[in-house]
């Protein structure tokens, strides 16, 4: 990638072309979700070097549902035992819904750890390595990817869910039934909903995707190989029903989340941090894969791209 500071004037024209997009919708089935101004809009990337640029909202703190996949699945991989783990989910691509039950019905182990089943399976792994230290302990492990000790949960929006995500409990107790789950279900979707009411900001969402992007911990506490795995499954996977459209226009791993969070990795290179709340109906924000789009051509990042 060309230097941060010659990607200056790019990011300038990306994020004014990308704040007049006004498509998509605040999410509303969680509650909570709808009160968010649907205007904010913050864009930040941090190369691996640490250098930053950031935009707009850059500092307002949102919560990252989805995006929390990738990390507790970074969490299961690093402390969890593996063929546990790949027992219980896998790591194909589904062409579905986010929060799609017809497959795991069908198929009888969630396909991925990037869909709800796939991550509420996971939180229950995860709670069986905890015990009663499951919400610190990984919220712990949130930190150090992230940079962060400090790392606090939206009550609310935690509450919220809770209260109203029958969706998630149906697909929970789909799992219990195929045996895919040891602790009871509200327990498993309370950390669940936990983890995706986890708050931070772009700055924070474009640290990560430049740890990510290095695939190295700077505390050294997480494994090389749980990072390049986590970025596999964020490639075919991280989109949803717009993971193969993704990696053909834009070409690197993703993570959105329905609150409008979108993280992205371009490895070797930088992490991407985008923030603007109303999502389209695959549940991801339409500036933020405009943003992603327009960088990915623009400053050449695409993995299959040509030197320049
Ligand atoms: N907490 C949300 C849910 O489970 C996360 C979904 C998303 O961000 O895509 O429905």
């Amino acid at each position: 990638m060309m230097a941060l500071a010659q990607i200056e004037t790019i990011v300038d024209g990306v994020f004014e072309r990308a704040r007049a997009v006004t498509t998509g919708h605040v999410t509303t089935y969680i509650p909570e979700l709808a009160h968010v101004d649907p205007n904010l809009f913050a864009v930040s990337i941090c190369d691996v070097s640490g250098a930053e640029i950031n935009r707009g909202d850059f500092e307002y703190l949102f919560t990252m549902q989805s995006i929390s996949k990738v990390l507790s699945y970074a969490c299961a991989l690093d402390v969890c035992d593996r063929s546990r783990l790949d027992e219980r989910v896998g790591v194909e691509a589904t062409g579905e819904e986010f929060d799609s039950i017809i497959k795991l019905d069908r198929h009888k182990r969630p396909f991925n750890p990037m869909v709800n089943a796939g991550a509420i399976a996971v939180t229950d792994l995860l709670m069986t390595q905890y015990g009663s230290r499951a919400l610190p302990e990984t919220l712990a492990f949130f930190g150090r990817l992230i940079g962060r000790a400090d790392l606090a949960i939206d009550e609310d929006v935690h509450r919220s869910e809770l209260r109203t995500g029958e969706r998630n409990r149906a697909i929970a107790h789909l799992l219990k039934n195929f045996g895919l789950l040891d602790h009871p279900v509200e327990d498993v979707l309370s950390l669940y909903f936990a983890h995706c009411a986890v708050q931070l900001t772009t700055r924070d969402l474009a640290r990560l995707g430049a740890t990510l992007a290095t695939r190295s911990c700077p505390s050294g506490m997480v494994r090389h190989s749980t990072l390049r795995d986590v970025l596999s499954v964020m490639l075919t996977c991280g989109m949803y029903n717009y993971a193969g459209q993704w990696v053909f226009e834009v070409g690197y791993p993703a993570k959105s989340g329905v609150s409008g969070g979108l993280l992205s990795v371009v490895p070797d290179r930088a992490g991407i941090g985008v923030f603007s709340p109303r999502v389209d109906d695959k549940g991801s924000s339409p500036r933020g894969v405009l943003v992603n789009r327009m960088l990915s051509e623009q400053a050449n990042l695409h993995l299959f791209a040509c030197a320049q």
